[in-house]
């Protein structure tokens, strides 16, 4: 049986991640989300296990102990990690993994694993971000300013990634996602692989 890829999808907070990523998994069970651990609050209407496996910080220095994260970060004032059991464990079931990740994570993982698909999600515009973070609702104004300041720096490293979608609309962004999955899988590798049963 062929194995999953595994997609790191990056932007800025507020642009829109975990609504585009929540429609092109509707209906799709050959898809897994991995659910990362934080130690930063549950938003309203997150759902521990769901969203985010939500743990004190000294859970989550236990779990660097044990080495159970495939990578791990701070950002903005709190840790998030990808727990590495469940994505391996989904990859060699056949699932492509999708990995909600900021910039310094989605480095360590391509280190680690160099084949690793890197998708970089943007605005269309600075003012639209703004709007959006301010209008989910969730955060200060203060934290939303170091959102931002965060943001110009992540777009910068845009150019590392494989490739640069736009979230306009939530269905160009989806459209966009599922066409780079696609071509993803029809790469000679794969498929000479899948051919010669190798
Ligand atoms: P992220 O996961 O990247 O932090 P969210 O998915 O929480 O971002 O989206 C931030 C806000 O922007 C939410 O209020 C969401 O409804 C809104 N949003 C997301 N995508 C779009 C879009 N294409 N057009 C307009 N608003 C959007
Ligand atoms: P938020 O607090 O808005 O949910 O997420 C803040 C940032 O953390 C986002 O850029 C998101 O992609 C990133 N993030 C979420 N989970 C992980 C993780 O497991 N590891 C890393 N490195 N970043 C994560």
């Amino acid at each position: 049986m062929k194995k999953g890829k595994t997609f790191i999808i990056s932007g800025p907070s507020g642009v829109g991640k975990s609504t585009v990523l929540r429609a092109l998994f509707e209906g799709r069970d050959d898809l897994y989300f991995s659910v990362s651990a934080t130690t930063r609050a549950a938003r309203e209407g997150e759902v521990d296990g769901r969203d985010y496996h939500f743990i004190a910080a000294d859970r989550f220095r236990a779990m660097i102990e044990e080495e159970a994260f495939l990578e791990y970060a701070e950002y903005v004032g709190n840790f998030y990690g990808t727990p590495k059991k469940y994505v391996d464990e989904a990859m060699e079931a056949g699932r492509d993994v999708i990995l909600d990740i900021e910039i310094q994570g989605a480095t360590q993982v391509c280190a680690k694993r160099p084949e690793t698909v890197r998708i970089f999600i943007a605005p269309p515009s600075w003012e639209e971000l703004e709007r959006r973070l301010t209008a989910r609702g969730t955060d200060t104004p203060e934290k939303v300013q170091k959102r931002l300041l965060r943001a110009k720096v992540e777009m910068e490293t845009a150019y590392d990634y494989d490739y640069f979608v736009i979230n306009d609309t939530v269905e160009n962004a989806v459209k966009e996602l599922r066409a780079i999955m696609c071509a993803e899988h029809c790469k000679p590798a794969e498929r000479m692989n899948r051919i010669l049963k190798k």
